[in-house]
């Protein structure tokens, strides 16, 4: 039964505190008392904000209590992925080399944020390379389902968080998937926004060409109204779309029928547990008894987008991370011979194993000699792929897949085997490739954890991704299931 505040979905805290039945405060106390008893265990937070959120939550309920204005998320408590700048509260990547750094100013989505009290900063992969957490510097997060297992990543702390009830909901960053198979492995609802509809102001580049911010949720409604808040242009990044945001809410009708649905058959193939296939077909029996036209499709350059992605991402990666030098800010080297030693030993001490690995990859592509080979061929078969999407909206308004090819895995059981941890990614990368919109949901449960489904959109084509999510998750009610682990 959901009934305890820190369980419930933002529409239901909300309606609570525009009937002035429960405070800000009162419902950020009982997200931080959930923290306090299971964050032991599942270890979402590389920060947690305690005292900063009860005071935005007593300022949020001063201001209500003399008739201000309020928003649908104020006085709702949230967190923030640790790689999203946040002022005066340090901000790490989960990496050594930012351990101590503290940003002089807010992230755009900090700033649209502002009447949200932060519980705090959610542990991630070191610079959101990775698929599970395990590639923090600082500890690995846990799955709320069952602490023995990955909660996936890059943004597991966040995904942990809102399905442990450690958060309302979170922000987190995808590049290659960081926010959908997260979202996957912990039950919850998460969006991958169309490049460029949300500012990435104050979010620490990884790969600049792909990386989106976007939410997790416990459902499609929150996950529309947390869109809502956080899209739209920004002079301070000059990728964000201009133009009015559309009205994410009035999208979710209920309705699916007529609704032209594509199962791209790439996406099914071998490498997928049956059971993850099993639970996907489910849902789309559902979808079609639901009034959908549901038909199998073909994308047939899905089986480059991991060897595009894992030169694209690694060669921006490795120019963006060329700034942490130990220079301006963040680690640096004790006891350098000369300046060259500092740069080198900074760079050695401070970055983790994944990270090294990125950066010699992609410096690897880019370098003389090979730019051609690798680093353009792959930017030509991004287009490719790009066109396979193309096609596919002129005949469907939504592609469905699985998010992850698998369950949640076992801790340490893909550490040694980068091949292998690149592969829970399989069915994520392409969107980002592809700059399209993309949100998992869970579509149901195998050995009592849960499976992701994706739904892919045509560009700034949310408000039909968040229909369907919506319409099916309202008919197939696994939203209502709370993690079991912790
Ligand atoms: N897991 C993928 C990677 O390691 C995607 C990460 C992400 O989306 N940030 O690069």
């Amino acid at each position: 039964m959901v009934n305890l505040l820190y369980q419930k979905s933002i529409t239901e805290l909300h309606d609570l505190l525009v009937r002035r039945e429960v405070s800000a405060v009162e419902i950020t106390r009982s997200v931080l008392e959930r923290v306090e008893r299971v964050e032991g265990t599942v270890k979402a937070y590389v920060t947690v904000t305690a005292e900063q959120a009860l005071a935005t939550a007593e300022e949020v309920d001063a201001k209500l209590a003399a008739g201000g204005d309020m928003g649908p998320l104020t006085g709702i408590p949230m967190a923030f992925k640790d790689n999203m700048c946040t002022k005066g509260v340090r901000t790490t990547c989960s990496s050594r080399i930012l351990e101590n750094f503290v940003p002089p100013y807010d992230a755009a989505v900090v700033e649209k944020l502002a009447g949200a009290p932060m519980i705090g900063k959610t542990n991630l992969d070191e610079f959101a390379m990775g698929s599970s957490t395990e590639n923090s510097a600082f500890f690995t997060t846990s799955n709320p389902w069952n602490p023995d297992l990955v909660p996936g990543g890059s943004s597991g702390g966040s995904a942990a968080a809102v399905a442990s009830g450690e958060a309302v909901y979170a922000l987190g960053s995808d590049t290659g998937g960081s926010i959908r198979q997260p979202a996957s492995f912990c039950g919850v609802v998460g969006l991958k926004p169309t490049y460029g509809l949300v500012s990435r102001y104050g979010l620490v580049a990884f790969a600049s060409s792909l990386d989106q911010i976007g939410p997790l949720t416990r459902t499609v409604t929150d996950c529309a109204m947390v869109l809502q808040a956080i899209a739209g242009p920004d002079e301070r990044d000059s990728t964000c779309a201009p133009g009015p945001v559309p009205d994410f809410n009035a999208a979710l009708t209920g309705e699916v029928r007529g609704l032209r649905i594509g199962v791209p058959r790439e996406y099914l193939a071998q490498g997928v547990d049956p059971r993850v296939a099993g639970a996907v077909g489910a849902a789309i029996d559902l979808l079609a008894a639901m009034g959908a036209e549901v038909e199998e499709t073909s994308l047939p350059h899905t089986s480059y987008a991991l060897p595009v992605y894992y030169l694209i991402a690694p060669a921006e990666a490795s120019s963006n991370l060329a700034r942490y030098d130990g220079v301006r800010y963040g680690y640096r080297a004790a006891r350098p011979e000369d300046v060259v030693d500092m740069f080198m030993q900074t760079r050695s001490e401070g970055f983790g194993a994944e990270v090294k690995r990125r950066i010699m990859l992609g410096t690897y592509a880019l370098s003389a000699g090979y730019y051609d080979a690798y680093y353009l061929k792959a930017l030509k078969v991004r287009t490719l792929i790009k066109r396979d999407f193309d096609r596919a909206f002129t005949r469907y308004d939504v592609l469905l897949t699985p998010t992850s090819p698998t369950l949640p895995f076992k801790k340490g059981e893909k550490t040694m085997d980068p091949v292998a941890m690149y592969l829970s990614d399989i069915c994520t990368l392409a969107a980002p490739l592809a700059g399209i919109p993309a949100l998992s949901l869970t579509c149901g449960f195998v050995d009592g954890l849960p499976v992701g489904l994706q739904l892919m959109g045509p560009p700034f084509g949310e408000r039909t991704i968040l229909r369907a999510a919506h319409a099916y998750e309202q008919k197939a009610g696994h939203w209502r299931r709370q993690a079991e682990g912790v």
